[in-house]
């Protein structure tokens, strides 16, 4: 999943994302909270129509974000009270208003609203942040399920809406989605820090709560890349194989091949959009940092077996002179091009699968 912090996946458009094969795209609650605000996405008919997105989104909780604001959160059993890095001005999140504000989005994916637990940290506090987790997706799963017919795209919400408000035709003349009792799908998130039985026990009862789908959350927060696989590997064995196994956050090209190998079915990673924007491109012949002044006058395309409309027609001398001259264009074509990497990639794994090659997990 390409990542659209702001309902935007930085420099590329939709119908590049479509041509690009994008079929599922994850865009950040807290964001999208602060900016633009969730009543005038829900009054726009919810994200889909609001960013003329008709495939898939996932929405994260917001969780993962708030915590990362070091200093500006305070965490009680209610939630975790925050101030915006925008203005300083103070909001709290609790599970139920996690999920108030994600039916609000109207993502077809949303997550419940765990603690991720910071790394390092000892078993005691390891097994707290785990039991919070616990009973916060508890609750999340309460409130999506007395509520989850409040999305805006649902026939209730739809025939609530006045005639004329919001009901605006698409500028492609699709029609807005409308499916008979069509709501989202609430995935629960295994924790328990870098211990792998804490691990098992998060995940033997997050699925008691009950769940579509499972993510492994909480890696990827500093510890050694070896630590993330073992702890990746052992979670995978306790969540059933029937159901999504979505691991966040992750990884390298290298890195995202083991994972769907090993039996993850879903990941997001701002990697290959980010590393991008700075000029950092995945090849087939390894990382090209297209700032270097060796490809001033190299007139071969980035990558010669790359198929995407960037590496058809642009020379690395072009691209490096973008990057260099800082021209908008550089975030442009790096992006494209390093998604279709990505893509790609998932798509070689996806031939693979089909093929009949399993993972041990499975
Ligand atoms: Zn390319």
């Amino acid at each position: 999943m390409p990542v659209g912090t702001l309902a935007s996946v930085k420099g590329v458009s939709q119908d590049v994302l479509e041509e690009l094969g994008v079929e599922i795209l994850l865009a950040n609650t807290y964001h999208l909270y602060l900016r633009p605000g969730i009543e005038t996405v829900r009054q726009m008919g919810g994200l889909h129509r609001f960013m003329a997105w008709d495939r898939a989104i996932l929405t994260d909780s917001g969780g993962f974000q708030v915590f990362s604001l070091t200093g500006l959160r305070k965490v009680s059993e209610e939630g975790v009270a925050f101030r915006s890095h925008l203005d300083g001005s103070p909001h709290f999140l609790s599970p139920e208003k996690a999920m108030e504000i994600q039916i609000g989005l109207g993502a077809d994916i949303i997550m419940a609203f765990d603690e991720c637990t910071e790394y390092p940290a000892d078993a005691e506090r390891a097994r707290a942040s785990m039991e919070l987790t616990l009973r916060w997706a508890a609750r999340c799963k309460n409130y999506f399920e007395a509520n989850k017919y409040e999305v805006p795209w649902s026939n209730d919400a739809l025939l609530r809406r006045p005639l004329g408000s919001g009901a605006r035709p698409r500028l492609d003349g699709a029609e807005p989605r409308r499916h008979t009792d069509a709501t989202q799908a609430l995935f629960g998130i295994v924790q328990g820090g870098m211990d792998a039985e804490l691990r098992r026990e998060s995940a033997v009862r997050t699925i008691d709560i009950g769940f579509p789908g499972y993510a492994i959350g909480g890696l990827s927060v500093g510890e050694p890349r070896e630590v993330t696989r073992e702890i990746v590997l052992s979670t995978l064995e306790h969540l059933p194989a029937d159901h999504p196994r979505y691991l966040m956050g992750v990884g390298t090209p290298e890195e995202i091949a083991q994972y769907a190998q090993s039996g993850v079915d879903m990941m997001d990673c701002v990697l290959p959009t980010r590393a991008a924007r700075h000029g950092l491109l995945f090849t087939s012949e390894g990382k090209v940092s297209i700032k270097q002044a060796r490809y001033a006058q190299d007139e071969n395309a980035l990558d010669p077996a790359c198929e995407c409309r960037v590496c058809q027609r642009y020379s690395r001398a072009y691209l490096r002179h973008l990057y260099a001259s800082n021209e908008l264009l550089a975030q442009v074509l790096n992006t494209v091009h390093n998604l279709h990497y990505y893509l790609a990639t998932m798509r070689t794994v996806r031939a693979w699968i089909r093929g009949g090659h399993t993972s041990a997990q499975r």
